[in-house]
């Protein structure tokens, strides 16, 4: 082992102020004792049943477990306060010495980071973005200073609303040796990975992302840290004990359960962002709209006083950012629903162009909402239509392999699970694999003018053969052999139990055979040619309305 490179731990242990590194936490009677109990007595609460006469959980185990399978990072990863505020605050308050540390943050920027400074006492450094609001990562690097502690990029950028160069950040996490904080409230709007995918490699990131804005849920104040277990650890330590209440665990956990139905709002909202920014950009006030990742738009007027004003009077609320670095004659815009949109433009003196209108669905579409006392699986799709797959299981391999079926069969497939985990792979791939066969088997109908059976390919080394008959006849054959007992974190053992509950669901001839020298590429291979299989029996064969049976029907 080389000693002069510390392990992880060590080296943000040495980033902490010094009062923080030994920090004993509040503790309670509930953390040191883990066991269910049936009488509470340790924490002076009353006892008359109110729904909210007990101290919220301090850990949100149950938030944090949905969090981390829609955001595909362990739960150890993830730390959630009131509000991103929260853990802006945080990061001053673990790393930085009052009076005595600087942070840089690329400007303009979101107002929080100069007054989180500004209250824990700490020079604020500003490195200016480029006329187009592009980071330039050498100039931001040559202002880090001998005390300069935390730097903040905000991207998308509030309230430029662009993404910030990746290539550039990733040059100054390779470069800078303190803490670098991402902040990605408008990540969900970009289409763009989260920079969370680079936790292992740069354990100084930290990343900002927040319940507030494609959720919906600003009200709730629910925003995370995600980042190295040893700094979520730190900041647990550093924070209120309660900080999220118990009336806001339950609403965030109601609303995560249904992710889907989110991410078809913020769908609708990139839609209006196109919209808007062509709408606004021809108006004669309008002397520019940047081009936008975030909710919002940022748009330059020749008169934006008048144009506020006007907004006003029609009882219209904007944000006059004007007097941010290089945002001379902005306001910024949110982008409302379809008709504040309207509204917006029509005050302005816009004409109201067509709504984004939203791809219509295929008629072979179906949803399935399956809930046990184990898992919680939410499957939908559609046979007609293509867009990439929405998979969220907790189990990493598990969604590469639905992704396959989905990219494959060319279908449109969402997947969300939310399953026992801690218990381990079972529940969750076998429910996965039965919510899927009956949407699958809900959404083919009547079968009319399928192609019903269908393929074999290789896969590198390996090769894999899937024969499938959507006739209606049930059989399962499986003869696959495995060198592991794992890949990735699902067992081998479930997948012949994946696609019998499969096959059993969609009511079908299942026939499997695969081999080859490495499990990851066999069973990859079995999920693609499952794919293939699929995309042809269910592909409509040209002016063929009947099933294809000589019994004339099946
Ligand atoms: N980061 C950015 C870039 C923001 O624009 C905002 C809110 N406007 C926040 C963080 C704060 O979000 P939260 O509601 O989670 O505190």
């Amino acid at each position: 082992m080389n000693r002069n490179i510390p392990d992880p731990e060590s080296e943000i242990r040495a980033l902490l102020r010094a009062n923080i590194r030994n920090i004993v936490p509040y503790s309670t009677a509930r953390d040191d004792c883990q066991a269910r109990m049936d009488i509470y007595l340790d924490a002076n609460e009353n006892p008359f049943d109110s729904g909210v006469n007990r101290y919220p959980s301090p850990h949100q185990p149950q938030l944090k477990r949905m969090l981390s399978a829609i955001r595909k990072v362990p739960a150890s990863n993830i730390f959630l306060g009131n509000g991103s505020d929260e853990p802006i605050d945080l990061v001053f308050r673990l790393f930085c010495p009052p009076g005595n540390s600087s942070m840089i943050q690329a400007v303009p920027t979101y107002g929080m980071y100069s007054v989180a400074a500004a209250i824990n006492d700490v020079d604020v450094i500003d490195a200016p973005l480029s006329a187009d609001f592009s980071l330039d990562a050498d100039d931001l690097l040559s202002r880090v200073r001998s005390d300069t502690r935390l730097i903040f990029l905000c991207s998308p950028n509030n309230p430029s609303g662009n993404l910030l160069d990746r290539d550039a950040i990733v040059r100054i996490l390779d470069t800078f040796s303190g803490i670098t904080v991402i902040d990605e409230a408008y990540i969900d709007f970009a289409g763009s990975s989260s920079f969370t995918e680079l936790l292992d490699r740069y354990p100084r990131l930290i990343v900002l992302q927040t319940l507030s804005k494609a959720w919906g849920m600003a009200g709730l104040r629910i925003g995370m840290a995600i980042a190295h277990s040893y700094i979520v650890d730190i900041m647990s330590r550093v924070k209120y004990p309660y900080n999220i209440s118990i009336l806001n665990q339950e609403k965030a956990a109601e609303v995560l359960s249904d992710p889907l139905a989110a991410a078809d709002r913020v769908e609708e909202l990139v839609g209006e962002r196109k919209r808007m920014t062509e709408a606004l950009a021809v108006l004669p006030e309008v002397e520019k709209v940047y081009p936008s990742d975030a909710n919002f738009l940022l748009v330059r007027f020749r008169d934006k006083d008048k144009a506020f004003a006007e907004l006003i009077k029609a009882g219209i609320i904007v944000r006059d950012r004007s007097s941010a670095y290089n945002c001379s004659g902005c306001l910024r815009i949110t982008i409302g629903t379809p008709e504040e949109n309207d509204k917006l433009l029509e005050v302005l003196g816009g004409a109201v162009v067509g709504h984004g209108s939203p791809v219509s669905p295929g008629n072979r579409t179906a949803s399935v909402f399956r809930k046990t006392g184990e898992t919680q699986v939410c499957v939908r799709m559609d046979l007609d239509m293509f867009r990439p797959p929405r998979i969220a299981t907790g189990l990493h391999f598990l969604d590469h392999m639905l992704e396959q079926i989905g990219y494959h069969a060319r279908i449109a497939l969402d997947v969300i699970c939310f399953g026992d985990l801690e218990t381990d792979d079972h529940h969750s791939v076998e429910d996965v694999a039965i919510a899927l066969g009956d949407c699958l088997y809900s959404a083919l109908g009547d079968k009319a003018g399928i192609g019903r059976y269908g393929f074999s390919l290789p896969m590198d080394e390996a090769e894999a053969t899937v024969l499938i008959d959507l006739g209606g006849r049930i059989d399962f054959q499986w003869n696959v052999d495995f060198r592991g007992g794992y890949v990735g974190d699902v067992s081998v053992q479930m997948f012949p139990h994946f696609f019998k509950s499969l096959s059993e669901h969609l009511k079908c001839n299942l026939h499997i055979k695969a081999c080859g020298q490495n499990d990851h590429h066999v069973i990859e291979g079995v999920f693609k040619a499952f794919a293939r299989a699929l995309k042809q029996a269910v592909a409509r064969i040209p002016d063929s309305h009947d099933v294809p049976s000589s019994k004339g029907w099946l």
